[in-house]
């Protein structure tokens, strides 16, 4: 079976994934959410002219002389509406925040007054200019401007930007909900003792973690045996509740491998000897039109398999812009040799990758590079993609994907 390019990989998969229906949505319940549609403010922000500071609001060209003494007319506190005017010789005391008096066109800071005894008057020490220490109406935000694209992922900031101008609800593309099932006979969950020939389920919380912070929902559908009618019957459940479907297991050349034979029987299904290592076997299929991931088994192969073909496609149709699909790639000096075999494929060597002094990415091995070896891909923070050949030594540039952050 000839080997994929992993291009050719994850452009079918990702053409045969949809973005899900935009609907609505609370502020509370954005975040992180992307937007189908623009949002315009209908209001300015600030919506009027006021104090950026604490101190005296006068008539910029009352202070020409400094120091002037100025009558205290009024105090304005935040949150009133402007009661007194500054006229000639005037000034009113004003809190950050308040609105600018009728009259005034400038605040002179706190620090450069003092007032009077009683507080009747204040002597200003400084000269300003008008406009000084004051916010004007709208020069954040006028009505009609766009306050957040369609496509922007939403931040605590844009969230806040759009409280600002009083919009409660965006129209954001929904999490894909995706159910994850382990497939395996070998395969068992939580901390009793583990009979000949058991291991411990650990692709399942990997997977559901991984797509949590992929932006998706995850819902864990436990695990099920190596039984063509039950994995069967599994899908047809998953598809039913889910928008898509990751599965581990079952999809080499094993006898027991059922989930590309299941997958086949289902639908319309490609499996895939993808040019990479680990993560070589992939299936992918949909049954009925919900997507179905068949990574395989081996703990580390899942995570890679999962980071370049199905993560990918899970973003797209959770609403994300093309440039957030994959992990972001940072150029980087390998700072020991990492060594491979040509074999026609290319090689995600698990590194750890961090900042020196020189403000350059700088990576090594994160340990074992085996498919089983998950300590290391747990301690590896990012992955370097080498390309057939020998791999590289110390000192040379690579390219690597950065696998923590969105
Ligand atoms: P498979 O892809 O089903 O041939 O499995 C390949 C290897 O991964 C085998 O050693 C399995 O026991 C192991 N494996 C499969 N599923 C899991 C899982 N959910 N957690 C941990 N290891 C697994
Ligand atoms: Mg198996």
């Amino acid at each position: 079976m000839p080997l994929v390019p992993l291009e050719e990989a994850r452009a079918y998969v990702l053409d045969a994934c949809r973005s899900l229906r935009p609907g609505p949505a609370s502020l509370a319940d954005a975040l992180g959410r992307v937007t189908a549609l623009p949002v315009v403010s209908g209001e300015a922000v600030p919506p009027f002219d006021n104090s950026a500071m604490d101190g005296f609001a006068v008539r910029a060209a009352d202070t020409a002389g400094a120091p002037v003494s100025l009558a205290v007319v009024a105090t304005a506190a935040a949150g009133q509406a402007p009661a007194v005017g500054v006229g000639p010789g005037q000034a009113v005391r004003i809190m950050t925040g308040a609105p600018l008096p009728p009259g005034a066109d400038a605040v002179v800071m706190v620090e450069r007054t003092v007032p009077s005894q009683g507080g009747a008057s204040v002597e200003v020490q400084i000269s300003v200019t008008p406009g000084t220490a004051c916010r004007r109406a709208g020069d954040d935000l006028s009505p009609g401007d766009v306050v957040a694209d369609a496509g922007v992922v939403l931040s605590p900031g844009h969230l806040g930007v759009l409280a600002s101008v009083g919009v409660t609800e965006v129209t954001v593309f929904p999490p894909a909900r995706v159910g994850v099932l382990s497939t395996g006979d070998e395969l068992v969950s939580g901390s009793g003792p583990l009979q000949p020939g058991q291991i411990r389920d650990s692709n399942r919380p990997t997977l559901c973690a991984l797509l949590v912070q992929a932006g998706c929902e995850a819902v864990d559908l436990g695990t099920v045996a190596d039984d063509g009618p039950a994995i069967s019957e599994a899908f047809r459940a998953a598809a039913e509740c889910c928008d898509a479907v990751v599965t581990s297991g079952g999809v080499s050349m094993g006898d027991f491998d059922l989930v590309k034979v299941v997958l086949d029987r289902l639908g319309e299904m490609r499996w895939m000897q993808v040019a990479i290592k680990p993560a070589k076997p992939f299936a992918f299929g949909l049954v009925g039109t919900t997507p179905v991931f068949g990574l395989p088994g081996n703990p580390v192969s899942s995570m890679v398999s999962f980071e370049l073909l199905a993560r990918p496609a899970l973003r797209k149709m959770t609403g994300f812009p093309p440039s957030a699909w994959a992990r972001p790639a940072v150029a980087a000096v390998a700072d020991e040799d990492l060594r491979r075999r040509p074999d026609g494929k290319t090689h995600f060597v698990r590194v750890v990758a961090t900042v020196g002094h020189d403000g350059r990415y700088h990576v090594r091995s994160a340990g074992g590079q085996g498919s089983h070896h998950l300590s290391a891909m747990a301690a590896a923070n990012a992955l370097a993609p080498l390309d057939d050949g020998e791999g590289v030594e110390a000192g040379a540039a690579v390219s690597v994907l950065l696998l923590d952050g969105p």
